[in-house]
């Protein structure tokens, strides 16, 4: 049991606690189910980039995947081996793709033909083979919600098996690029293996007519995207995941990689907020926390379901809207939840909020960020701390 009160008493509401030991436990149970062959995990940095989180990680023996040159030195800085990062996503700035050259890392993830020729060119500058990898887009539809679905054609990402080729051909010809991966990442919050399955076989069989043409890929990357229980979801094992990866590589001799973000953290995080007011409007009851859609936007982007808890309170249960203080209407945490009766300063814990939470906060309404703590062997410690007015102004407080 997590003592929500004592530590809220210590570092104020609201709250993000990660419990560190929940995520090694995720991290080791990955890691295990990929035993039979070689393998290297990326945690998807964007899911909760906080320095000490990522550094957890990393002294796990985790690499990182990042999607701006902003997360490759948020992982350097917290001692990730450069040879064990990655840089992803579809819009890379000629500087950011410069500087993850200069610093060595393991390989950039391509997400188009355009890009290839930028990647080139910056390689030439420095004088050096850039290692590469291309993000194939199997076309396969991930039955996730559309807004975290990313491997139909229809969306933004990768490029499809055609242009892969062409592309793989043109890196091998090229004196500065070195094709060296294979990537995709078919959707977030997965939920169903027959899909990953799918996309696996796809792309290992363009591995094998890539092998023909004598270009051998090393780093067979298999994305992110492991669901995780929100609502009491049916979750894909991690062992049924590695075995159904390991049916499709049959002969080829590759080093596994995979980029879970919210597999590793999201079950790990808790936001604690703290009743202010209720009220009714008409017949509907309100529970108005401190919290808001600035700290935790989930509910409000994507109407995602999590679980929430008042603590200490069993009595005078009924219908409720957990809503914060911005302006907006679509700023609540949860509606319609059955809640007992709460009071002023009574804890609310909203569970699940290790993924996608903190990284998505904003100052909105000009509200500081929340403090971050870390909960591991028993022992509570500050891992950020508490925006306050003056971070937030000192950017623009010279230009009065
Ligand atoms: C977001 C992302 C991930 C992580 O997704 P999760 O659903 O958090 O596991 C992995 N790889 C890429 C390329 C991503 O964009």
């Amino acid at each position: 049991m997590i003592d929500f009160k004592a530590i809220s008493k210590q570092y104020n509401t609201p709250l993000y606690l990660y419990d560190f030991n929940h995520i090694a436990s995720q991290y080791t149970t990955l890691k295990e189910a990929f035993r039979a062959r070689k393998s290297l995990i990326c945690y998807a940095v964007k899911a909760n980039s906080n320095l000490s989180v990522i550094k957890h990680l990393g002294d796990l023996g985790a690499g990182c995947d990042c999607v701006s040159i902003g997360e490759v030195k948020r992982a350097l800085l917290a001692g990730v081996a450069n040879y064990k990062i990655i840089f992803s996503g579809v819009g890379k700035l000629d500087e950011e793709i410069y500087e993850a050259l200069q610093k060595d890392i393991l390989m950039i993830n391509l997400e188009s033909e355009a890009e290839l020729e930028r990647v080139e060119i910056q390689a030439q500058a420095l004088n050096l083979q850039a290692r590469i990898s291309i993000r194939v887009n199997p076309n396969i539809d991930p039955m996730t919600h559309p807004y975290i679905s990313t491997g139909l054609h229809e969306n933004k990402f990768g490029v499809d098996l055609d242009t892969a080729k062409r592309m793989y051909i043109k890196a091998k010809n090229s004196a500065f690029l070195d094709p060296v991966g294979i990537h995709f990442h078919i959707g977030s919050q997965l939920t169903e293996l027959a899909p990953i399955k799918e996309s696996s076989e796809v792309v290992a069989d363009l591995v094998r007519s890539l092998k023909a043409l004598d270009i051998n890929i090393k780093f067979f990357d298999i994305g992110g995207g492991l669901g995780i229980d929100y609502d009491d979801e049916t979750l894909i094992e991690p062992y049924q995941y590695a075995q159904a990866i390991f049916s499709t590589l049959t002969g080829l001799d590759v080093t596994i990689m995979c980029e879970p973000g919210r597999f590793l953290v999201g079950n790990s995080g808790y936001f604690v907020t703290k009743v202010l007011y209720e009220k009714i409007n008409g017949d509907k009851r309100f529970v108005i926390v401190d919290g808001a859609m600035n700290d935790l936007i989930r509910p409000s982007l994507y109407n995602a379901f999590h679980r929430v808890e008042l603590l200490d309170r069993k009595e005078h249960i009924s219908k409720a809207d957990i809503v914060g203080p911005v302006c907006e209407s679509g700023d609540f945490f949860a509606k319609d939840v059955d809640l007992p009766a709460s009071y002023h300063d009574d804890l609310i814990v909203i569970k699940s909020a290790g993924a996608y939470c903190f990284t998505m906060s904003s100052n909105y309404n000009t509200r500081g960020k929340v403090a971050e703590v870390a909960l591991e062997d028993g022992k509570v410690r500050l891992i950020r701390k508490r925006e306050t007015f003056e971070d937030m102004i000192k950017n623009e407080k010279d230009y009065l």
